[in-house]
């Protein structure tokens, strides 16, 4: 195996147990094929780690192990399939809930690479050509820790050079849509639809807060609603009415497939295709007023009007808001943006209710959920936060 120089900070961080490896970290520039394995040194020739090296949106590779005994085999991936399984036992014996997530990169021992399941089928997401480059080791441990996985998928989350997003890989295939539980709710997925399969995972708990403890007979306003997942939620726990608001035109027939997989009529229930902030200045306009708002935008996002991103411009989202919420109602507000901190996000809250010269308390604080386990190591890969917020 190729032995390649660490500086001496990054030898100390990647021992302290931070497994992301970054250019700068490296003595020499790096110029090795994507994927190769090599062994870490320090400046002194001391054994650091063993890892991968690879491209992807943030870093160029993972460490894999600090056990300078530990061979890169199938059994390495194999053994960290069976403890992920081993981590999960309890969701897998939920009868309530079928799909989770199976694997969560550096949290499970290995980054770039996650496991979704959903109802028995498996839906891996490689994040560079680096990790790929593993795959056919990666699948073969897998089929050994995992015998009864129903059928395999995959995404791409990095660009390939033949556009490839998702494929089916092996085994059935699954049916489409095919109907997951959370919670004892039903949702339609497609696992073979481009990157995103009609559920985000990592909200489940949200869900089920949204749907036990803020619905029940209340008037509830899901914006930047994609899929209408917080809306059926909502209308499971009693919702008197739901809202759904979503710019993409395909999100009007997903809504009312979400809908229709849990029997639920949209008398109730209303999906309006368009801009927030068209529908904050409509809402405004007719004097809407709603008990629960769900606010969970894409970080970034860029229309024929505007653009938003979570970081400039979530105050302002938070201020049209306020203003639509009756007092004493509930803000549910999400970002899974990692670039902006715990305590930024705070300020943003902090700052859109004094703007508004309002009271306000956080009655619940969700990141990301058990199965989407978190390397102590590398906090920047808790990119979730959630705050519930009461009104006045
Ligand atoms: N909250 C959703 C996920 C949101 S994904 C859930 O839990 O399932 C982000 C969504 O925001 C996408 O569906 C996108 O179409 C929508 N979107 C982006 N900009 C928007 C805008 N200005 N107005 C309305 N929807 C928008």
């Amino acid at each position: 195996m190729k032995t390649i120089q660490l500086k001496q900070k990054a030898a100390q961080r990647v021992l302290k147990g931070n497994p992301l490896l970054v250019n700068e970290d490296f003595v020499e520039p790096l110029k090795e094929k994507e994927g190769t394995l090599v062994e870490l040194i320090d400046q002194k020739n001391n054994f650091v780690a063993t890892a991968y090296l690879a491209t992807q949106n943030k870093g160029n590779g993972w460490v894999l192990t600090l056990n300078p005994n530990e061979v890169i085999t199938e059994n390495f991936y194999e053994r960290l399939f069976l403890q992920a399984a081993e981590v999960r036992e309890g969701l897998k014996a939920d009868e309530t809930t079928s799909a989770y997530r199976f694997f969560n990169g550096e949290g499970d021992g290995l980054g770039g690479l996650t496991i979704d399941i959903y109802e028995g089928y498996y839906v891996f997401s490689w994040y560079s050509e680096g990790i790929f480059e593993h795959h056919k080791a990666i699948y073969r441990a897998f089929q050994q820790a995992i015998p009864d996985a129903k059928g395999i998928y995959q995404k791409f989350r990095y660009k390939r050079p033949d556009g490839v997003l998702s494929e089916f890989v092996s085994g059935q295939e699954a049916p489409e849509p095919l109907i997951i539980q959370e919670n004892g709710i039903h949702y339609a997925v497609y696992l073979d639809d481009g990157l995103m399969t009609g559920i985000f995972l990592d909200q489940r708990h949200v869900r089920n807060s949204l749907m036990e403890y803020y619905s029940v007979g209340r008037s509830v306003l899901n914006t930047f609603s994609y899929t209408g997942a917080f809306s059926v939620a909502a209308a499971l726990g009693g919702a008197a009415e739901t809202v759904s608001v979503d710019l993409a035109k395909r999100s009007l027939a997903k809504t009312e497939e979400q809908f229709a997989v849990n029997g639920l009529s949209l008398e109730n229930h209303k999906i309006r295709v368009m801009d927030v902030f068209d529908y904050f200045k409509y809402a405004v306009r007719k004097e809407l007023i709603f008990d629960t708002v769900v606010v969970d935008p894409p970080s970034f996002a860029r229309s024929k009007k505007r653009t938003f991103s979570v970081a400039k411009n979530y105050t302002a989202l938070l201020e049209d808001i306020i203003d639509i919420t009756s007092d004493g109602g509930t803000i549910i507000a999400s970002t899974n943006s990692a670039a902006v901190s715990t305590k930024r996000f705070e300020s943003f809250i902090k700052e859109a209710f004094e703007n508004k010269e309002m009271r306000y308390r956080i009655i619940e604080k969700h990141t990301l959920p058990e199965d989407f386990k978190v390397n102590p190591h590398f906090k920047e890969g808790n990119y979730l936060k959630v705050y519930i917020i009461q009104k006045g």
